[in-house]
Parts: C-alpha cells; sequence; structure tokens
C-alpha cells in the first residue's frame, strides 16, 4: 500500500519517502492558508504533523478554508481539520492542539524539522518567529491579501527573521481574501516545506517571493537584516 499511495512522488530525483515519513512539521493555523499546506502535506505522507488552531469554524471562512464543510460550522477547526487530513491519508500521525499560542505556551509546539506560519496576524505571526528563531528552526511564511500573496521562509542564524521584515507590527483587522489566492500560496508553503525537508532545489530563504495573481507578476526581492532587531540581533549586510 505504501508503495502504491507515493508512487508517482517517489520517482522524482532526489525523493526520499522514508525520510518524510520521519519528519515532524508543525503547522500553525488550520485556515486559508492552513488548508492547502495540510491537505498536501498529509498527501504527500509526511510523518508527523502538529495542527495548531484555537478557532471555531465560521460561516465566513467557508469562501477560502476548504478543510472545513458547511456542516462544521461551529465545530472547532483542529477537530473538523483532523476529520479529514485522517481520512485522507491515515499513514500520518496528526496532533491536533485547539490553543491561540502566545509567548507563555508557544513551547508546545516541540522540536518539528520545519515549522509553518499558515496564520493571518502579525502578533501570532512574531511570537512563532521569536520560537523558531530561538531554537534555530526554518519557518516558512506567507500572507495573502486580495489577489496578491507572500512568501518567505527564515533560516535562523542565516537569514532575516519575521521581526526585521515587519519591523512596525499593524494589525488590518478584516482584510479581503480570495480564496484562491489563500490555496495557491498555502501550496506554496507545501511545496517549500517538503523541498527543505527533501533537501532539494533552492528554497526562498533570504528572499520574498510577491504573487500578484491579477497581473501574474512574480517578483523576488531579497529580505534585509534590521539594525539590531530584537529577535534574531540582525546585521548590517546579511
Ligand atoms: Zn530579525
Amino acid at each position: 500500500m505504501w508503495l502504491r499511495r507515493y508512487e508517482r512522488q517517489v520517482t522524482v530525483p532526489g525523493w526520499d519517502q522514508e525520510k518524510l515519513g520521519r519528519a515532524h512539521v508543525a503547522v500553525v493555523g488550520a485556515g486559508g492558508l492552513g488548508s492547502g499546506v495540510l491537505y498536501y502535506l498529509v498527501a504527500a505522507g509526511v510523518g508527523r504533523i502538529t495542527v495548531v488552531d484555537g478557532d471555531v469554524v465560521e460561516e465566513s471562512n467557508l469562501n477560502r478554508q476548504v478543510l472545513h464543510f458547511t456542516s462544521d460550522v461551529g465545530r472547532r477547526k483542529v477537530e473538523s481539520a483532523l476529520e479529514k487530513l485522517e481520512a485522507l491519508n491515515p499513514e500520518v500521525t496528526l496532533e491536533p492542539l485547539a490553543i491561540e499560542l502566545t509567548g507563555e505556551n508557544v513551547a508546545v509546539l516541540g522540536n518539528p524539522d520545519v515549522l509553518v506560519d499558515a496564520l493571518d496576524n502579525l502578533k501570532s505571526r512574531l511570537i512563532v518567529n521569536q520560537y523558531a528563531v530561538e531554537n534555530r528552526m526554518p519557518l516558512v511564511h506567507a500572507a495573502v491579501e486580495g489577489f496578491q500573496g507572500l512568501i518567505t521562509t527564515v533560516v535562523p542564524g542565516r537569514t532575516p527573521c519575521l521581526a526585521c521584515i515587519y519591523p512596525d507590527p499593524k494589525e488590518r483587522g478584516k482584510f479581503p481574501v480570495v480564496g484562491a489566492t489563500a490555496g495557491l500560496l498555502g501550496l506554496m508553503e507545501a511545496a517549500e516545506v517538503l523541498k527543505l525537508l527533501l533537501g532539494l532545489g533552492e528554497v526562498l530563504s533570504g528572499r520574498l517571493l510577491i504573487v500578484n495573481i491579477l497581473s501574474w507578476e512574480f517578483r523576488n526581492v531579497r529580505t534585509k537584516f534590521r539594525r539590531s532587531c530584537p529577535v534574531c540581533g540582525g546585521r548590517e549586510d546579511g
């Protein structure tokens, strides 16, 4: 069964299915970005996935958070997500955490090989960023608004961190999100995680990929260290 399930990916040059099966990934957020990330990491057979989300499914989530169905409105997102993901691939060990991360409880993330930021607010993103930097774990970050998205990978000790990229955190309240944008960026995060775990290709370390779906313009921007960044220490010319 193992070989049959993965037969179309194990022939990719450099692929190591057993390595994926031993990997642990923590995905923070089971919403619009998280739906894409989780479906595809589970389908690919990543061995162990921690899913963190303290929210309950609302009707207004359903235009983009395709892990959750109409009948899930009112349920905890992690419960709704686990049901679909277990049905998709029972070989994956899923660890649900129905909590909102804070500076005090963030250590529940443990020691994953890769952290995925699939959040929708900067406050929580910066908590996860600090944990990633302190514990030297790669962090895949994406954000979406309307028809635009961006994605980067923080590699602590090598690249600027999210506190370098967002020096002046401002929350934006409710902003528009097109479901397909969240889906696209979520799938890009999933692909980035697989590349990190398998050591394949070039990851987005030290660069921010800005995606404009309306113009189909994909732009790479180098991320810059913030001078004496309070989280990673920063550097003048990384
Ligand atoms: Zn920094």
